[in-house]
């Protein structure tokens, strides 16, 4: 026990910011110093950072970066005039579709040898650049998965992931861990990989992280991890939801979870639904967080151990837009993320895609972040009935999983095709009966109150897509124009 706290301490406060500034990752200890000293900030304070952090970004934005210089020209807005938070709003928001056609337009004017550097590279996207900090061209090309459309394609120059660490950092510390706590990580690689790399046998001694493939896992996988995490004994297991909720049920399979034992359970790159949450507290006896964000922009929100999840509001300003069509329903909208950490390719209320209502903290634990409620994820996974009734996916999890079907599904995933019906592909459990069927269509056709054409499917398995998430929405609504949304 004391030789894990010697590593542990080694690693947060040594090997891991060490080797991170090799990649251009600074001031870790620095911005998790900051952020630790703001958790307990009143509202007040933390809108005057905001305010003066946002000045800050548009007033570079205004000066290196010609897609901004124009923007900010053509909406006669002067940084120097911005007198509070919400005079941003003049400020068009930056669409998927204007990152897709101005990208090297966006980045900081200076910098343009090195956005054709990283274009040349045949790195693959995000990966870091060694010794970052001693080369002339330290921009690192990372695109992002949206399930459908063109993906975005970003550069960023190792402040991005420095913030994102020391959000995740600070997120632990919520659950009573410190940097460099022994994790083990789901990550978007496959078995092979973890199987021949070297950098991540370096990455488990260095970083105290143990890394696991997150992607394409069948029953083989989920049992090199579980011996792996055996040995490993991880305080935290991080990752992306659906693996992180496979291995779930593979550990009740084996009925082993009395050999897992974290503290805490963090999912990433999807919203936690109810029933995936249930499962994951059920197996691993802790509670379990959720972190909102993307590649593009970073770690936004976490939640904290009272379940509602806080904007890192140091680092974001975010905003909700209330409008009818994109459909949110109630108080809900989309969302406007703003990055006000200094970053080489600024982005000013950036449309992320996601829906969900925003509202100041009544969190019973005090910190006064604002709330980002009722994420009910991304805008093209929302089916919109006849009528005007916006769908959530979570609508979805209650039929299939809740109440009485989670008996009967293994698994599902709803299709939302370009006639307007829908299309359920279902794994059975072997209760399952043309009764549950039926009693499935009577409940949807209850709830949805319109005619809409439904179709069962019934498959052994739900493919992954080729980034390696299983959705649990397939948006096929748009597939033929969906370069020009998302
Ligand atoms: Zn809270």
């Amino acid at each position: 026990m004391i030789l894990d706290d010697v590593k542990r301490e080694l690693v947060g406060r040594c090997t891991f910011p060490a080797t991170n500034w090799l990649y251009n990752r600074r001031r870790l200890r620095g911005i998790y110093g900051d952020l630790v000293y703001s958790d307990a900030w009143p509202a007040q304070m933390l809108e005057e950072t905001q305010l003066q952090q946002l000045r800050r970004v548009l007033a570079y934005a205004q000066r290196w970066c010609p897609f901004y210089a124009e923007r900010l020209r053509h909406c006669h807005v002067d940084p120097k005039d911005i007198r509070k938070l919400s005079d941003v709003e003049h400020i068009p928001p930056l669409t998927r579709h204007d990152l897709i056609q101005h990208r090297a337009e966006l980045v900081d004017r200076r910098l343009s040898a090195s956005v054709e550097a990283a274009e040349r590279q045949a790195r693959p996207p995000g990966a870091p650049i060694p010794l970052a900090p001693f080369r002339r061209h330290r921009l690192v090309r990372n695109t992002s998965t949206g399930s459908t459309g063109t993906p975005v394609v970003v550069y960023e120059d190792g402040s991005t992931t420095a913030m994102t660490w020391a959000h995740e950092w600070r997120l632990k510390k919520w659950f009573g861990l410190a940097p460099g706590e022994r994790e083990a990580r789901f990550a978007r690689v496959s078995t092979e990989f973890v199987a021949n790399s070297k950098s991540l046998r370096a990455r488990q001694l260095l970083w105290n992280q143990l890394v696991l493939p997150g992607i394409n896992l069948a029953e083989a996988d989920f049992a090199l991890c579980l011996e792996r995490i055996r040995t490993f004994r991880p305080r935290i297991l991080f990752g992306i939801t659906s693996a992180l909720t496979g291995f779930a049920k593979y550990v009740q399979a084996q009925a082993a979870t009395a050999d897992i034992r974290p503290a805490v359970v963090i999912t990433w790159a999807s919203p936690v639904y109810d029933h995936e949450r249930a499962l994951l507290e059920q197996t691993f006896d802790c509670p379990v967080a959720n972190v909102y964000g993307s590649r593009e922009v970073g770690h936004v929100a976490s939640t904290c151990p009272h379940g509602r999840m806080h904007i890192h509001q140091e680092n974001f300003h975010v905003e909700v837009r209330h409008d009818p069509s994109s459909g949110g329903a109630g108080n809900s909208g989309q969302i406007l993320i703003t990055p006000l950490f200094p970053t080489p390719m600024p982005l000013v209320r950036y449309e992320i895609g996601d829906v969900a209502e925003l509202t100041p903290s009544d969190c019973p634990c005090g910190r006064q972040h604002p709330l980002l409620r009722n994420l009910l994820g991304r805008t093209t996974e929302i089916f919109t009935t006849a009528s005007g009734r916006a769908i959530p996916p979570n609508f979805w999890c209650r039929a299939f999983m809740g109440n009485d079907g989670s008996q009967h599904v293994d698994q599902f995933q709803v299709v939302l095709e370009r006639s307007g019906g829908l299309r359920f592909r279902v794994v059975r459990r072997p209760d399952y009966t043309p009764e549950t069927e039926a009693g499935l269509r009577r409940y949807l056709g209850d709830q949805l109150q319109d005619e809409i054409p439904m179709e069962f499917e019934y498959v052994d398995a739900i493919a992954p897509q080729p980034s390696g998430k299983i959705p649990m929405v397939i948006d096929q609504r748009e597939a033929e124009t969906a370069g020009a949304s998302r």
